[in-house]
């Protein structure tokens, strides 16, 4: 594991602005003293008000999206600049949902990734196979294709601010865990993917998160694993008491 543990909390389409701002404080709270690192992503209309609670603290602020678009006639999407302008440092791009739900291509979230990128932020690519895939004996497969299309034409440089989150489609919000030896398993291979596309140096350097169910209770034994280098986290991030144990997981 690389440390500190990059723990970050993708709250999804969950919580009012109220609500953000109240999580926002507890979590800012609980993680004062940690040693690791955080982040919090709020839905777009409440990052302003997020922003504001993170300023100064060791919280960073996540988006959970952004367009593949600099600017101009793209209904409802928002851009790295005005992601920007509030505050956010890092983006969220290619989750599970995103992929399934709203049909974004490997070649959407790589051209995400590299605005992004472009415009001074860091980035969290989301890879993850389906239950059907990883029973098909695809898991690795499917990893390999996420990682190279949606890091394609990424330099080794800017590779310093992009983390990658391992996140297997069918443990995210169902409370099915990956073992910590099944996600290791990808983990390391991933890595070798990162060491084939970008050098030993970068590899070892990249942080790779699990996400899926990751809460409380298997956060300790998921992070002691050699290539577990922190947690995306759905569910448990949205209850500080629970994010909080994660958080401090060392
Ligand atoms: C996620 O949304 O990235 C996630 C991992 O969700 P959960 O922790 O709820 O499974």
């Amino acid at each position: 594991m690389r440390k500190p543990y990059f723990i970050a909390g993708n709250w999804k389409m969950n919580k009012t602005k109220d609500e953000a701002v109240e999580l926002a404080r507890q979590v800012v709270e609980a993680v004062k003293d940690g040693k690791n690192r955080y982040l919090v992503a709020p839905s777009f209309t409440n990052l302003d008000a997020v922003s504001s609670v993170v300023k100064g603290t060791n919280v960073i602020l996540g988006a959970q999206n952004c367009s593949t678009e600099e600017a101009g006639a793209h209904t409802g999407e928002v851009s790295v600049g005005m992601l920007k302008s509030v505050g956010v440092q890092t983006v969220i791009l290619g989750h599970s949902e995103r992929r399934h739900i709203y049909g974004e291509s490997d070649e959407m979230i790589n051209k995400k990734v590299r605005l992004a990128l472009a415009n001074g932020l860091d980035v969290i690519l989301c890879i993850g196979e389906l239950l059907e895939e990883r029973e098909a004996g695809k898991a690795e497969a499917v990893c390999e294709e996420q990682t190279r299309k949606g890091l394609k034409d990424v330099s080794a440089q800017d590779m310093a601010r992009v983390t990658i989150a391992y996140e297997p489609v069918w443990a995210i919000g169902t409370g099915k865990t990956a073992t910590p030896d099944d996600a290791q398993a990808i983990h390391a291979f991933v890595r070798g993917v990162l060491k084939s596309m970008f050098g030993d140096d970068v590899a070892e350097k990249t942080y790779i998160q699990y996400g899926g169910s990751m809460n409380d209770g298997n956060a300790a034994d998921l992070l002691a694993k050699p290539d577990i280098d922190g947690g995306l986290i759905g569910g448990a991030a949205l209850v500080a008491e629970k994010f909080s144990v994660i958080a401090h997981v060392e």
